[in-house]
C-alpha cells in the first residue's frame, strides 16, 4: 500500500470484518494527485476499493488516502464549475428550506456544514434565518462571504469552538459522504443543537434502484466519496449519536439542462456533445431541470 494510504475500520461499528464490493479503478498516478481528486464538482473519475462491513452493512472506500491529505485536497482544490450553477442550486435550496420550515416554523439559528459558496446560507438568510457556515475550501468560502455577505468560516467543524446548544438546525448538503469520520460530525452536530433541534442532510443512496442497477458504473462512485450510505446505515449512524430519524425521502435537485449535458460527458462523450450543441442552438441551455439522481434526504431530531 502507498504510504499516503491507510486501512480504516467501520465508522459505525468499528469492526474490520469486511468484504470487497468493487475493486479500485483509479489509476495510480491520479489516486495521489490531490487537487485533481478533490475539486468538488470537477473531479477525476474512478474509485478506490469499496468494501462493505459484514456486521452493520456500511459501505466505504478502504484502504484510502489519509485524512491530512484529504483535508489538504478540500482546502486547496479549485473548482471551475461549481459557482456557475448558482441560480439552479439556489432554486433547489429554496425548496429544501420550505421543507425545513415545515419542521421548524419559528426559524432561528442555522449552521450549514461544508456550505461551499454559501448558496444555501443566502437562501436561509433571505428568509430571515440567523445563519453561519463552515467550509474548508478557502476559495469557495471567500466567494460566499464576498457575494452574499454571509458568515462562513474556513475551519475544521470538529474543532470550531462553537458553543453547545446554540443552533436550531444543522444541515449537511452533499457533505457526509466526503468526510473521514461521519460519526464525529454527527456527534458534534448533536452537541451544537438545542434540545429537540433538527438535522437535515442528503446522501447518495447506495440502496436506491439506480445504484443497484448501475453497479460499478453508478455516477456517485467517485474518488471523493468515502462512504456509500443506504437508508439503513444512515439511520444507524444518526441513532448511535442520539438522534431520532423522523423521515427519509427521495431528494430532488435542479440544474440547468446545458450543465447536465456537460456533466454527462463522464458517461458518454457523444451524447454530451450533441446535447450541449442542441442546448446552445435552441437556447435552452439555461432551462431548469428537476431531476432525481438517487439521492435521499434525511430529517432527524435531537
Ligand atoms: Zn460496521
Amino acid at each position: 500500500m502507498h504510504p499516503a494510504f491507510k486501512e480504516n475500520p467501520c465508522n459505525i461499528c468499528h469492526g474490520t470484518d469486511t468484504k470487497v464490493i468493487y475493486p479500485a479503478t483509479l489509476p495510480e498516478d491520479l489516486s495521489l494527485e490531490i487537487t485533481k481528486r478533490f475539486a468538488p464538482a470537477d473531479h477525476a473519475k474512478g474509485n478506490d476499493q469499496i468494501v462493505q462491513c459484514n456486521v452493520c452493512g456500511l459501505a466505504y472506500a478502504n484502504p484510502r488516502m489519509k485524512q491530512e491529505y484529504i483535508w489538504q485536497g478540500y482546502s486547496e482544490a479549485v473548482d471551475t464549475k461549481y459557482a456557475t450553477q448558482a441560480e439552479e442550486r439556489i432554486n433547489t435550496f429554496k425548496r429544501t428550506l420550505r421543507l425545513i420550515q415545515r419542521y421548524v416554523p419559528a426559524k432561528g439559528t442555522l449552521i450549514d456544514i461544508g456550505c461551499a459558496a454559501g448558496f444555501f446560507l443566502k437562501v436561509a438568510k433571505d428568509a430571515d434565518w440567523n445563519v453561519k457556515g463552515i467550509e474548508p475550501n478557502k476559495g469557495l468560502a471567500e466567494f460566499g462571504r464576498a457575494t452574499y455577505g454571509v458568515d462562513i468560516q474556513s475551519k475544521n467543524f470538529l474543532d470550531s469552538g462553537l458553543a453547545q446548544e446554540s443552533f436550531d438546525v444543522v444541515t449537511f448538503w452533499d457533505v457526509l459522504e466526503h468526510v473521514s469520520d461521519p460519526s464525529a460530525y454527527i456527534r458534534e452536530s448533536y452537541r451544537l443543537l438545542k434540545p429537540h433541534g433538527f438535522i437535515f442532510l442528503n446522501f447518495p443512496d447506495f440502496g436506491s434502484r439506480l445504484a443497484r442497477w448501475s453497479g460499478q458504473k453508478w455516477w456517485f462512485l467517485s474518488p471523493v466519496h468515502i462512504y456509500y450510505f443506504n437508508r439503513s446505515t444512515i439511520k444507524k449512524l444518526l441513532e448511535q449519536q442520539g438522534f431520532t430519524v423522523k423521515k427519509i425521502q427521495m431528494h430532488w435537485q435542479t440544474l440547468a439542462l446545458g450543465y447536465l449535458f456537460e456533466r454527462f460527458a463522464d458517461y458518454n462523450k457523444t451524447i454530451s456533445k450533441i446535447g450541449v450543441f442542441l442546448c446552445n442552438m435552441l437556447r435552452i441551455d439555461k432551462l431548469p431541470i428537476r431531476y432525481y439522481a438517487g439521492q435521499a434526504l434525511v430529517i432527524a431530531q435531537k
